[in-house]
């Protein structure tokens, strides 16, 4: 017999189609879900699982909504809204985020589920369900190599290295929990690749006080977890960049960018970011002001500082350390790196 997820099994992974397809029928357009008092609830829903996301502060089962159309809802409204912001780092926690509700959900399925069917393969048949959807086959404990170089290709851990994996006629083996982290990966990748999505100006406009109080607890948090300002914390890159303006090269639009970006996103304000582009000989702070305002969110988009893969693409990812290895972007990189800092001054005062 054909297997119909019920509306709260949807409501655990509402990137589905059939979720999408539940959802459009109770509300055929965006205008439904912003409208009346209905759509103030469910923005204000949205604007929870956002904060969640920023702060990772939900673990699953907390919080929510009991409602299966309410959790779907607000999973569609969340991503309007993360999209009339259009901050990449925004876009990413709450994929983030959403990928590792699901997981939770299909980690604790016996818990929650009544409808729970375990198949043969030792996976449940909701999990075998959106494993398929996401194009993995799950019913064995392996994986085709091709299927499975895609998969790890945006995953860092030394675990799935194809040199740690056994691999025979072409199958990769890979085990239950693994399978997990699998998928949770590919529901990242797959939240996040259509993000942002194209928004009526007049939908973000109507929920533009919310989208600034967002962007102050954003930055307010950034500024919290960055701190004081170490330079000698910046990855390779940004002291590539750093030098190639004191030696008086021009930086390419790329490199003044991805500086100029970081510097905001680790809490450096305007004139202080214009001010070490001043160390450029040909400097022009009239010129600079403008460049870097309009980074920062002057022209009403507020960017953040690309990753690692992008500043391989732009060419920008010069002399990468060790520490490089670990990580995946230049905001990691120097978080971690000041941690380190910080806490080898504090074992020397100890001595
Ligand atoms: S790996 Fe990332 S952090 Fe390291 S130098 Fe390259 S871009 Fe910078």
């Amino acid at each position: 017999m054909e297997y119909t997820p019920s509306a709260k099994e949807l409501s655990n992974f509402p990137f589905l189609k059939n979720s999408k397809e539940y959802i459009r029928q109770k509300y055929p357009s965006l205008d439904n879900l912003f409208s009346g008092d209905r759509g103030e609830i469910l923005i204000k829903q949205s604007l929870n699982r956002i904060r969640d996301a920023l702060f990772a502060k939900r673990k699953y089962g907390e919080g929510g909504s009991s409602n299966p159309e309410d959790n779907i809802a607000s999973y569609a409204l969340a991503r309007v809204i993360i999209s009339c912001l259009n901050d990449r780092q925004l876009i990413e926690r709450l994929t983030r985020y959403e990928a590792e509700q699901a997981y939770q959900a299909i980690v604790n399925e016996e818990q929650w589920n009544e409808n729970f069917q375990l198949e043969d393969s030792g996976f449940s048949r909701l999990c075998t369900m959106v494993a398929s959807e996401l194009g993995i086959s799950i019913k064995q404990n392996q994986m085709p190599l091709v299927d499975y170089i895609e998969l790890v290709s945006t995953i860092h851990e030394d675990r799935f290295r194809l040199v740690n994996r056994i691999v025979t006629k072409g199958q990769v083996q890979i085990n239950e929990f693994e399978m997990y982290d699998l998928l949770r990966e590919r529901i990242r990748v797959i939240t996040q690749r259509d993000l942002p999505i194209k928004v009526p100006s007049v939908f973000c406009e109507k929920i533009a006080p919310h989208l600034a109080e967002l962007q102050k607890v954003y930055q307010e948090k950034m500024l919290q977890q960055f701190g004081k300002i170490e330079e000698s914390a910046f990855p390779p890159c940004i002291q590539a960049l750093i030098n190639a303006i004191t030696s008086g090269a021009n930086l390419t639009h790329p490199g003044r960018f991805s500086l100029t970006s970081f510097l905001h996103n680790i809490g450096m304000e305007k004139l202080q970011i214009t001010e070490l582009f001043a160390r450029a000989p040909d400097f022009d702070r009239e010129k600079t002001m403008y460049q870097v305002g309009h980074i920062i969110g002057g022209g009403g988009t507020e960017y953040s500082a690309p990753g690692c893969a992008a500043m391989r693409t732009t060419g920008l990812c010069i002399r990468p350390d060790n520490l490089c290895e670990q990580i995946n972007h230049p905001l990691s990189y120097y978080k971690i790196k000041k941690k380190r800092m910080q806490r080898s001054i504090k074992e020397k005062k100890v001595e």
